[in-house]
Formats: C-alpha cells, structure tokens, sequence
C-alpha cells in the first residue's frame, strides 16, 4: 500500500477485522486458555526487519492466526479464573473503535469539548452507580477523571497527598523533609512504586499489620502515625483497600478515615477490582465508611465490561489536585482555560496527552444498563459462592479466606507442596487457569470468576477438574517425606 487506505478500503476492512473478533470470540471455548509456546517462539515467526514496500491487509490480517493468537493467554475466555478479570465486551471494543477513529486528543478542554465533558458526566453516572459519597461529585469540589490504571491513580494520589502534607513546599523544593506513606501488609505493589517515584524511597511506605481476616489493623496504623511523628517523620498519606489484591480483605475505612482526619493525613482507597461489586446495592456495605476519603478509584476495566485500559479515580477537592499538578505554558494557554469554566484533565493525571476513553464507557453504561451491569457481577458472586460451598464441603480442601467478592481463596490440606502442584496440574490442562498467592506464608490457589463468557457450567468442570486431579496432587507431599 504506497498511499494512505481510503474510506472505502477502510469499511472493507474493517468489517473484516470486526469478523476476525467476533470469530475469535465464538472460538475462544475450543483454545487451550495459555499459549503452549516456549520463549521466543513468537519473537522467531516475525522477519527481522521492516517490510520493504507495504503489504495488503489480508495478508496482515491472516497473521494473526499464525503469529499472535497462538501465543496468547486468552483472558476473555471462560475457563480463564486468573488474577482478577481483565474484562472487555462488545461495546466497549466498538466504543474504542470510535475513539480511535476520532483521533483525538482530549488534553484540555478546548482541544475537544466532548472528550472532557462525556467524561466528566460518565464519571458522574459511574458515581451514582456506585452510590459514592456526593462529595465526589463535579456539581460540587470534587470529580472524577480516567486513569490508565489503578497504579497511575495511587501515583497522583500519593503526589496530591506530599502537595497537602508539605504546605506548599514539597511543590516547590521537592522532598525535602521524609514523608510517609502507610498501607497494610496486603496493599498493592502500585503503592511502593508510586512511593519510589515520588522519591520517598522504599522506606518511605510503612506496611501495617493486619488482623486475622488480613484487614488493616487501625490500632498499629495509630501507633505507626504517632512514631513517625515524633521522630519527625510528616505523615502524608495512607492507601486503604476495598479487596486487596490477594485474597479480597476489606479494610476498615470507619475507623482508618478516623484517624486520617485526627492527623490531616489523606485517605486514597483503593478498590481497583472490588469497586465494581459496589453496582449491586446489596454489596456496598463493603463501600461503608467511604465519605471521609479524600480519593478513590476502582477499575472498569477489571470486573466492569470494560476493556483496558480504564481506570475511574476521583477526589474529594479537585483544587487540590490542581495545584498539585498543574504547570502552564505559554502554548497551552487559550481563553476556556482562563475563563475557568471548564475542566482541563491534563491537570489530573501524569501526561499531557490523552485519548477519548469515555465513548467506551458511555457504550458499555447505555448498552448494558445498570441492571445488566448488576447481572455480571451477581453472577461472577453466585459462581464463586458455589465453588467456595464445594471446597468447604471437601474434607481434602480449606478455605483460606472469606470470598466477599468472585475470589475464592483455597489450599490442599496436605500442605504447599500438594497444593502447588495440583495449580501446576490444572493450568497443564490447558481447559481451565487459576493463579496463586501466600497467605500467612502458606501456597494458596486462587480461583476469580469474573470472565462474561464464563458460565455455571464453566465453574462446575473447574470444580471437577480441581476435585479429580487433587488427588493426583495429594500424593505430593507425602512423596516429600
Ligand atoms: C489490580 C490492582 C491494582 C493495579 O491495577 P492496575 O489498574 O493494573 O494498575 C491496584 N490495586 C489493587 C487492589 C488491585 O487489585
């Protein structure tokens, strides 16, 4: 191809290319759910260079066959139980479709008033969803914006906290003086990492204990403020999660929103996968003790029917985050922006730059409706409560954590041993995928339902499957001794 693809071109292959998904789709239950490739089975079937002169599109499209799809592991597939949920639906993809043949660059308002403004509505409409507190609101100081991802949101929370805790100095010179941020022992690696980019260093996080439910311990988070402080120390924020990434803990925002407020500390809560359940009014109680946070975000794009990346993060008080972030040139300056009446998003988040992901929202929100939204994640509940009744059930099995959410948490019995290799023998049969954590030191497997293709009948042969090959596995650690 030595011009650009025309419009006619570009409808006929793009139907094409809609054909090749929908197919991949209907396909998805007949593939083995991991890719069976050695490393660099994949890199080896692409040239090693550039193709000279363009190729036609048919011949780049048959690659995927051959090249992409059998490396994969395929996360919309039903049997797939791994991590958390990475969901994507049709709206969503064809809602992505759109943003990108618009093309556009949402960075200020004036650069495409509707790429803020859907936004800023369908953050609103998500707040509602999720009965947050009004506070979060953009009618009111506060609003919500999308993140990449959850990790992004607890790297801007972290900057907004050093901004409040440091009084106008830390935006001036830096970390100047040690900062703290606290988590439990279970919060998210994103935190660290946010901490190291901020400059506070490793140490600059201190991991609170937790009680046997693995919540944090808001008695340690206390005496862990009031060390710091008297040795110095400025406390500036502390991350508490609604459904830690390994086994769903809660932790106790009455009591940690509490102290935040005593100290002036800021609250970000991190819901990145368990946010989503709060759509069903029958789940918020996990939510309660949220109207004292100063941000939050969870992750439509992890249990929500929307596909990465999509993460919804708001604040309490968007001044705050403003000033934390907000540098203005001279070429960014327009007339909207100096009216002060609209919202500039590149003021919220890392880059400048951003593209229009709210039309996937707006798609996904219309096209399933609150009730078809609260469908999926009732029944990623219901399935995962029937999986934890059959472990219960199984004297050769425990449940290692409760499953307020679709996670089941369980081991062997027999001890780490057994139970790491019956994980080892059910991802081996290429039908199912499950991941595993420690908990308390001990191997655990974790089982998320949460796929829109997983059915009951999915969940029931990941039952079997685990039920028949655990006695294979039982064998493991008494071949130990
Ligand atoms: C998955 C997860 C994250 C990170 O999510 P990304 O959106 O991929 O950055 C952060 N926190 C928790 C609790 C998570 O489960």
């Amino acid at each position: 191809m030595a011009t650009h693809m025309d419009a006619e071109e570009f409808r006929r292959q793009g139907h094409a290319v809609v054909d090749w998904i929908a197919d991949y789709w209907s396909g998805l239950r007949d593939r083995p759910v991991t890719a069976q490739e050695p490393p660099g089975a994949i890199a080896a079937r692409l040239p090693a260079a550039p193709p000279e002169q363009g190729e036609n599109f048919e011949q780049i499209l048959a690659d995927l066959d051959t090249v992409v799809t059998p490396g994969l592991t395929h996360w919309q597939h039903p049997g797939f139980f791994g991590y958390f949920p990475a969901n994507t639906s049709g709206p969503s993809v064809l809602g992505d479709l759109v943003s990108a043949g618009l093309g556009v660059q949402g960075m200020l308002w004036a650069t495409g008033p509707a790429c803020t403004e859907v936004e800023t509505v369908m953050l609103d409409w998500l707040a509602q969803l999720l009965d947050l507190p009004a506070r979060f609101r953009s009618t009111g100081p506060g609003g919500g914006v999308i993140q990449d991802s959850a990790s992004s949101a607890t790297l801007v929370a972290t900057l907004a906290a050093l901004h409040r805790a440091g009084g106008g100095d830390w935006r001036a010179q830096g970390v100047t003086r040690r900062y703290r941020v606290y988590t439990s022992t279970q919060g998210h690696s994103s935190i660290e990492k946010a901490a190291r980019i901020a400059g506070l260093g490793d140490e600059g996080v201190r991991a609170v204990e937790v009680d046997e439910l693995l919540a944090l311990d808001p008695v340690a988070l206390r005496t862990a403020i009031t060390a710091d402080q008297a040795a110095g120390v400025v406390p500036a924020l502390v991350v508490a999660t609604i459904g830690t990434t390994s086994t769903t803990a809660i932790d106790p925002l009455p009591a940690i929103s509490q102290i935040c407020r005593e100290y002036g500390i800021w609250l970000h809560v991190d819901a990145a996968y368990a946010g989503a359940a709060a759509v069903c009014p029958e789940l918020r109680h996990t939510h309660t003790g949220l109207e004292y946070a100063d941000s939050y975000c969870f992750d439509p794009h992890k249990w929500l029917l929307t596909g990465f990346d999509c993460d919804a993060f708001w604040v309490a008080d968007r001044a705050e985050l403003v000033e934390t972030l907000s540098v203005l040139p001279e070429y960014l300056r327009n007339a909207a922006t100096e009216s002060g009446a609209v919202l500039d998003y590149r003021d919220w988040q890392v880059p400048l730059g951003r593209r229009f992901r709210a039309l996937k929202l707006w798609f996904v929100l219309r096209s399933y409706g609150v009730e078809g939204l609260r469908a999926h994640i009732r029944s990623g509940v219901e399935l995962a409560a029937w999986f934890a009744d059959q472990v219960r059930a199984d004297e050769r099995f425990e449940l290692v954590a409760p499953h307020p959410f679709s996670l089941v948490c369980f081991r062997l019995r027999a001890g780490d041993e057994s139970s790491a290799a019956l994980l080892a023998r059910l991802n081996a049969t290429g039908r199912i995928y499950l991941t595993h954590t420690r908990v308390a030191g001990r191997y655990t497997l974790r089982l998320a339902v949460g796929s829109p293709l997983t059915r009951k009948e999915d969940v029931f042969d990941a039952w079997r499957l685990v039920s028949e090959l655990a006695d294979v596995a039982d064998q493991a650690d008494s071949d130990q001794l």
